[in-house]
């Protein structure tokens, strides 16, 4: 990949954690700001835009895209579905002159930082608890089931990795956590 002064700011959490809301605010409070569309083999939720919010793509098209080493980092987050940033999105931001901000699971955010280095800052956005997590999840209405299960049981494991990341944005008070953010943001382009 060609260098660029370009940064990454990669927010990461457990799902239900409000990366989503962090990540939307600031990309309507910063011009300069610009969000990596992901690929993901998950089904559309209402409301949801190919291009936009993903670029959804068949199990078997994922695939062909990870054999085509078309990925700067892919997972399976959870069983079957597959999520991934590609190298290509990341260098169409970059042309457009923007830092570009990442909404991904822990490991695909230490990877990128471990490629990109000084370049990447990973932001883990803690919930209270897990409970409050649970909460958040089911009132967003997204899930079934079977996901919300999957998605709680990965929780606890994910919390821990919060060490690692350059920064931890409490999001408790959701006023209080768009400030920080703000600042977080403010203080690495
Ligand atoms: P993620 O992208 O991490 O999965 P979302 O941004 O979709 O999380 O947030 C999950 C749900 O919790 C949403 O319905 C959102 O409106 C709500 N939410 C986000 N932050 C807070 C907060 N600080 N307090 C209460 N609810 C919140
Ligand atoms: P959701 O299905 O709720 O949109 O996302 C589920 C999880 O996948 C979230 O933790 C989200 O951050 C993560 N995710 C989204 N895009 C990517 C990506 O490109 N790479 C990785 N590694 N995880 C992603």
């Amino acid at each position: 990949m060609e260098p660029s002064s370009g940064k990454l700011i990669i927010f990461t959490a457990p799902s239900g954690a409000g990366k989503t809301t962090i990540v939307r605010h600031l990309l309507q409070k910063f011009d300069q700001l610009a969000f990596s569309v992901s690929a993901t083999s998950r089904t559309q939720r209402p409301g949801e835009e190919h291009g936009k919010d993903y670029y959804f793509l068949s199990v078997e098209e994922f695939r062909q895209a990870i054999e085509a080493d078309s990925f700067a980092e892919w997972e399976e987050v959870y069983q079957g579905q597959y999520y991934g940033t590609l190298k290509q999105e990341i260098q169409r931001l970059w042309s457009q002159g923007k830092h570009i901000l990442f909404d991904i699971d822990v490991q695909g955010a230490l990877n990128l930082k471990k490629i990109y280095q000084d370049q990447a800052m990973v932001v883990f956005v803690q919930p209270p608890s897990v409970e409050a997590l649970e909460k958040r999840l089911r009132g967003r209405q997204t899930e079934d089931e079977a996901s919300f299960r999957k998605r709680i049981e990965k929780a606890s494991e994910e919390m821990s990795y919060a060490p690692s990341c350059d920064q931890v944005l409490v999001n408790d008070d959701l006023q209080v956590a768009l400030n920080q953010a703000e600042q977080i943001v403010l203080s690495f382009v």
